[in-house]
């Protein structure tokens, strides 16, 4: 008893320590594919068809690599997104920092600037940090249950079968029509009235704390076939619309002559507690 006790007390502590670096492999490039074809109006052409696409590709794996927003990025980051990130020490704060509901926020607004000022790869690279932080924030392998699962398979005796990343839905044309099915009925349900500026922030709050609603598709990953493919499916969804949500919010404020107010402490008082 006491050897199965610390074996699985060992495994959580192995599996929470990874839990800052590990995350959705090749799924974020799944999530971001389906995220580009809904992006609408001007804006997503002009990602579609050039190089802004290409980077948003590429970065949505950008939040986990480790690095500074400076490091070989520095291009894309502008000098207010580095003011309100880096901390009252002056150091320069990594990628991870994206993983923030705040970060988020400071996303939307950075991606309104680059719209003004028409920098389509700065836009593709902060729609990328935030598209992957948004797929986090909602992945069922995240769930404490499921995170220590996936990283101590050998460990609990678990078995190597059981598909834990949303690339599974690039498996096959079956599954990528699920995919696609409900992403858009995920983008139908954008509603112009939810997208004030305070709405889309509270939402990037929310998505901190929507871990315990997820847990149906915890149950239903683990049971695999068709209904782990939905719950992926609505998972990898989510994260296009809230990504579609941020990017016209962007679009909106970068209309606007400077940045809107955000009134965080409204927003953080609204959902930061528990209590
Ligand atoms: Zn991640």
């Amino acid at each position: 008893m006491r050897t199965i006790y610390g074996t699985i007390l060992t495994a959580a502590l192995v599996a929470f320590a990874s839990m800052s670096a590990l995350a959705w492999g090749h799924g974020h490039l799944t999530v971001a594919r389906e995220t580009l074809k809904h992006l609408p109006g001007e804006w997503g052409d002009r990602l579609r068809d050039g190089e802004g696409g290409k980077v948003f590709l590429s970065a949505s794996h950008a939040p986990d690599d480790q690095k500074t927003l400076l490091a070989d990025r520095a291009e894309y980051v502008d000098k207010t997104l580095l003011a309100r990130l880096t901390p009252p020490n002056g150091k320069t704060p990594v990628m991870y920092r994206f993983h923030a509901a705040d970060a988020r926020c400071e996303l939307i607004f950075a991606m309104s600037r680059a719209m003004r000022s028409g920098n389509e790869k700065a836009l593709g690279f902060l729609m990328g940090c935030f598209n992957h932080s948004v797929a986090d924030t909602v992945a069922a392998n995240h769930s404490p249950l499921i995170q220590l699962a996936i990283y101590n398979w050998k460990v609990l005796g678990l078995s190597d079968d059981m598909e834990d990343d949303c690339a599974m839905l690039d498996k096959s044309p079956e599954r990528k029509a699920v995919l696609s099915r409900v992403a858009t009925a995920a983008c139908a349900n954008i509603s112009s009235k939810n997208l004030v500026p305070q709405a889309v922030f509270d939402a990037a709050y929310a998505d901190q704390l929507a871990g315990p609603d997820f847990y149906c598709l915890d149950r239903d990953f683990c049971a695999g076939g068709d209904a782990a493919v939905n719950a992926f499916a609505q998972e990898a969804a989510y994260a296009v619309r809230r990504t579609v949500e941020a990017f016209l919010a962007a679009e909106s404020f970068s209309r606007l002559p400077e940045d809107p107010v955000f009134d965080k402490a409204l927003t953080s008082n609204a959902t930061g507690t528990w209590r």
